[in-house]
Formats: structure tokens, sequence, C-alpha cells
């Protein structure tokens, strides 16, 4: 018999990761790889946050915190959210962890038991139905293609519910494919979830990269029976450029915010204290990450749009033009190949590197990650094209 438990077992590590480490290894053995693999801003930390973590250490945040988070930046957040969002929040109701990633797999934890059923829209991020796995829950994914734009109709929803559904997955903006709800279609989504007696996890991380003008919106925000079921996972990594930081934030009723704080206290005690004291400078001193978001977003708009231009001229590759996050899902079915033997073909000929649709519950799909530099885009595109005209 195996040494391993059924969890090592069943689940399946990081593809994204995965292509990343290999697309990086390569660089490092004197490679010209164009990385468009990453989930990662390529900025630094804005300065202001990263003199606030130094400042931190030279006063000596070197201890354990509270383990919801150090109390200023509990306030801070609960204050974004009724400021932002218009979501009266009280700072018991938030919680901080070690990344967003973690965010998800407690809120997962502290939802799910065996026997329940999550329901999952794909394309989705990796992480999710390994997450439902480990809570020992299952994953019902649905899959929405380009036909619709990447997200779920209500019926789609409807049609997924059965009397094991607990919990609804919602991710907008999208990783993989940066597709952004409207509020109208959220809407409509939040009612049945609600109708269902549902959860919703809404996945918020990518809020603030949104382009052509339109809103982030959540869940919470649409009535007292949505908000007394929707818990709000998001981040640090994304939007201020603080991935390897690694710290996530939580917002739910209190009851399960305190069950969410509960959890984590014994898997992991609190996030880094120096790095939440890092972190509050985001709020703080808000003008500062503000001038800083918004260089980086003027950079992601026009690499979104170069990069979508780019793929459409490629004959055979069918891209839509997503609204958030910093991706890009090309359609790319019409080669007939598969899209993990397409992606590994195309690292191995021209060094390229890209993740598979399948990786994502999706096949015949690439994510591209427009989180690097517009040369590296505008060389990785020309070498698409040319390993494209070869197939
Ligand atoms: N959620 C989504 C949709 C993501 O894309 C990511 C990162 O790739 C995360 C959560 C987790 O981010 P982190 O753990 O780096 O805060």
């Amino acid at each position: 018999p195996s040494p391993l438990s059924t969890w090592a077992l069943n689940v399946s590590p990081s593809p994204t990761l995965a292509v990343d480490a290999k697309a990086k290894a390569l660089k490092a053995a004197g490679e010209d790889v164009c990385g468009f693999a990453a989930g990662e801003p390529d900025f630094d930390t804005p300065d202001h946050i990263k003199e606030a973590a130094a400042q931190a250490l030279r006063d000596g945040k070197t201890k354990y915190a509270p383990t919801p988070g150090i109390p200023p930046l509990r306030e801070a957040l609960a204050a974004k959210y009724a400021d932002v969002y218009g979501l009266e929040t009280k700072p018991a109701q938030v919680v901080v962890s070690p990344g967003g990633k973690f965010s998800c797999y407690l809120t997962i934890l502290a939802l799910c038991s065996p026997g329940d059923e999550v329901i999952v829209p794909a394309p989705f991020w990796v992480s999710y139905p390994e997450m439902v796995k480990l809570a020992g829950a299952t994953p019902k994914v649905v899959v929405a293609t380009d036909a619709t734009g990447f997200k779920l109709t209500p019926d789609m929803v409807e049609a997924a519910i059965t009397p094991k559904s607990k919990l609804i997955i919602l991710n907008s903006p999208s990783n993989p494919s940066g597709a952004v709800y409207t509020r109208e279609e959220l809407e409509a989504i939040t009612a049945v979830a609600v109708k269902h007696n549902l959860y919703i996890m809404s996945d918020e991380i990518y809020e603030h990269l949104l382009y052509d003008g339109v809103t982030h919106v959540s869940p919470a925000s649409f009535s007292a029976e949505a908000r007394e079921r929707t818990i709000i996972v998001s981040g640090f990594a994304k939007t201020f450029s603080m991935t390897g930081w690694r710290l996530g934030t939580i917002v739910a009723p209190t009851p399960i915010a305190t069950a969410i704080a509960d959890l984590q206290s014994q898997m992991t005690s609190n996030a880094t204290t120096f790095a939440q004291w890092g972190a509050l400078a985001a709020y703080t001193e808000w003008d500062k990450t503000k001038a800083a978001l918004d260089e980086m977003l003027v950079a992601f708009d026009r690499r979104r749009k170069l990069v979508h231009a780019g793929l459409n001229a490629i004959s055979g590759i069918d891209c839509q033009l997503a609204q958030g996050a910093f991706y890009l899902f090309p359609n790319v079915s019409s080669f007939g190949v598969p899209d993990m033997e397409f992606c590994s073909r195309l690292l191995e000929s021209e060094k390229v590197a890209a993740v598979p649709g399948s990786a994502f519950g999706t096949e015949g799909f690439l994510r591209i990650s427009y989180a690097t530099s517009d040369e590296t885009l505008q060389k990785g595109l020309d070498r698409l094209a040319r390993f494209c005209g070869s197939l």
C-alpha cells in the first residue's frame, strides 16, 4: 500500500506553477524564453509599502500577531469594503490570511463537508477543484466557453444544483479568462444561489484590474440575503504587486469569519506580522497606492490590446477581448492539436510558455498572461505565429 494519504494521492499539483517553473528553468539554463505563464504582475511592490514593512521590522514587529490579523489592518479592510463597495463591514468580519489561495481554502474548509457539492464554473482557477477535494467535498464543474464569454448563465447554474449543493464559486474578474460579469449577470446568478440556499465564495482578487471603464461589483452588495451567504476572498498579490508577501483577506458574516479564524488558528496561526504592517500602508497611504496602481493599469491595458490584436492576426486563433485581470484566453481548437500538446510543443520549439486551457477545465484554449514587458509579448506573438504556421 502507498505510504500516502487519500488527500496526497488525489491532489493534482498546480499546472500553472509547473509550466512557470519549467519556463524559469529553461531561462536559467540560458534559453531565451517568452514567459506567458506567470500569474503575477511584473512590477515591484510600491515603495511606501516596502518601507512600512521595513520600518515594522526595525520596530520589532517580529512576534506572533492575533490570528485574524493585526487590528489596524482589519479596520482598514472593513473601512475599504464600506467605502468602496458600500458594504457595512465590522472588523470582526475580516480575516487576514497567508495569501488569497489560503483564503479560498479556509473558506471551503469552513463551509464544506464530505458529501457536499460545490459548483465550480470552468474555465476555473486551477486550485478550486483541488481545494474542494481536499475538504472531502465534490466539485461540480460547469463549463462556460467563449460562446457565453466564459460566463455561466443562471440556467446553467440552475441545472447544476442538486440537494447536495452547498457552495458556488464565483471569480470575477476571472483567472484564466479575464472575463468580468456585468452587474445584471451577477445579480441573476446570485438570485439563483440565494433561492437554493447556496453559499457564494466570491473570489475578488482581481477587483482593481479592470479596463474599458467597467467597475467591480460584489454579490454581497445585492441584498441582505446575498450578504448573509457571501464570503468575499481577496488578497494583496495581484493589485499591489505583492505576490511574494503571501497576504490574503476574507470578509464574511461574523460567525463564518470566526470559524475561518478558528481553522487558521490551528493551521498557520497568523499571516506574517511585519508583512501585515507593510500592507497596512497600502490603505493608509492610498494616494501613493492609487498612483502605482494607475501606472500598472495603463501598462496592462496597452499590453492587453497588443496581445489581443496580435493573437487575432494569427490565422486559426480566435481571442475575445477580456475586460479584467491580466489574462487572455484564445481559442486554438481549430488547429486540431490537443491543448496540452500544443503548449508543450510551443515551449519546446519556440520557447514560449503558455498554460493549456484544459488545466482550467476547458480544452481547446490557451491562457496568455500579459503581465510581462511589451517587448517580450511582441517577440512571443511572433514566435507563436511562426509555430501556428507550422501546424
Ligand atoms: N484567486 C485567484 C483567482 C488567483 O488567480 C490567485 C492567484 O493566482 C489567487 C486566488 C491566490 O493568490 P495569492 O495566494 O497569491 O494571494
